[in-house]
């Protein structure tokens, strides 16, 4: 088998063309460096004018080429000993050009390219912000447009977006996050706010304290009313209001029966285990069970969000034993799994389980992070890997609406 070197080529990133620039390549760049194993990433534009831009660049640990629209060079490579690709903004052609295949950042005609096969690289900055990924194997070259914006975004659900009330939020901002949920096209956005997160301080959260005793709850500082009343000015046919509701360690949710009223959707999250994760697998999996379990049985969330992120994030591997148990006790009550990209890798394996046990399928992009938003790419690839057609509502999860 021969090896293939992927290529991805970026196009139309000038800040002329969208104020959301570099949003876009943030998450074009998150793409490529989660999905696909690319040996660099080409920029075909100017990306002079922004400095940001090239700071994003230089941070991204990807190898990166930049052909800059304002002059009229071309760059010529040959990765591995496959054919010499020559990429260039303007589409021109000389005979000093030695290339195999052209790639060029605008329209070419066809008597331009001399015979050589050639590509236009679509706009990043125009929807539906596409880049092409090129993979060479030999002498053969496979193009593929990679879109970020994919027609089935019109049926889908982002059942998971923080706002600035997380601890953990980048630059998360109610009304501009609707906007870019609008701007990708998404069918309903859900603002889901760590219930946590409204109820304590930061520094309140450094311990375990108050998911031992719910009682804390009780004298909790609160912002909860805030939080509802700042969704609630956006709340529309769009944009449905929620909570991620903590996991205390008696397996209750961490809400106040005066909080579990007036929302749009309730999902659920463990993100901590009674128990260190320095105990014996085997313990942490009864642990692990035994709080799903009653977690679950409270009837109030209806779908889990990153089921098993827990263990990534204590940097285990996981058990996968736990994978039938769980699809199991989702069935039995009739929550959701959630499928999510935020610092995590789904197993396909656990969504398979989930589909044989009647499972829905929900997709969360967990956004804390503007360019997070709308970035719901990675699960339509994952549902088209299990199989599942992301627009199909027998396997996913959906709002009810009124
Ligand atoms: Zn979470
Ligand atoms: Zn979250």
């Amino acid at each position: 088998m021969l090896a293939i070197t992927n290529i991805v080529v970026i196009g139309g990133i000038h800040s002329k063309h969208s104020e959301f620039v570099l949003e876009l390549l943030r998450k074009a760049l998150a793409y490529v460096r989660d999905h696909i194993n690319a040996e660099a990433v080409v920029l075909l534009g100017d990306i002079g004018d922004v400095d940001e831009i090239q700071r994003f660049l230089d941070s991204s640990h990807l190898r990166y080429f930049v052909v800059s629209e304002n002059h009229d060079e071309a760059l010529s490579i040959r990765f591995r000993e496959g054919p010499i690709i020559a990429f260039l903004y303007n589409p021109s052609y000389d005979e000093s050009l030695r290339a195999d295949f052209i790639v060029s950042g605008k329209g070419m005609e066809p008597n331009i390219s001399n015979g050589v096969p050639y590509i236009t690289c679509p706009m990043l900055c125009e929807s539906p912000f596409k880049m092409l990924h090129m993979s060479i194997a030999g002498q053969d070259i496979q193009v593929e447009e990679v879109t970020l914006k994919p027609n089935e975004f019109t049926g889908l659900q982002d059942i998971h977006v923080h706002t600035q009330f997380a601890y953990c939020s980048e630059n998360m901002e109610i009304n501009l996050t609707v906007e870019r949920g609008k701007l990708f096209g998404l069918k309903n956005m859900v603002f889901t706010e760590h219930s946590s997160h409204l109820y304590f301080e930061r520094q309140e959260l450094r311990s375990n304290k108050v998911f031992e005793d719910i009682s804390y709850l009780r004298c909790a500082r609160n912002r909860m009313q805030l939080y509802k009343e700042k969704v609630s000015q956006v709340r529309s046919d769009f944009l449905k209001i929620g909570l991620e509701v903590d996991c205390a360690f008696d397996g209750s949710p961490m809400l106040l029966e005066e909080d579990m009223e007036g929302w749009d959707l309730l999902i659920g999250a463990v993100h901590r285990l009674p128990c260190t994760m320095t105990k014996p697998q085997s313990y942490i999996i009864k642990r692990f069970l035994d709080i799903h379990e009653l977690f679950l049985a409270s009837g109030l969330v209806k779908v889990l969000a990153h089921p098993f992120r827990i263990f990534r994030r204590n940097n285990l591997s996981t058990p996968k034993e736990l994978y039938k148990p769980l699809a199991r006790l989702l069935a039995e009550t009739q929550v959701a799994a959630e499928i999510n990209f935020h610092a995590n890798f789904p197993d396909e394996e656990f969504f398979r389980l989930c589909l044989e046990e009647g499972v829905k399928l929900a997709l969360g992009s967990d956004a804390h992070n503007l360019f997070e938003v709308g970035y719901l790419l990675p699960h339509v690839k994952f549902l088209n890997s299990l199989g599942v057609d992301p627009l199909n509502c027998d396997f996913l999860f959906s709002l009810n609406h009124s």
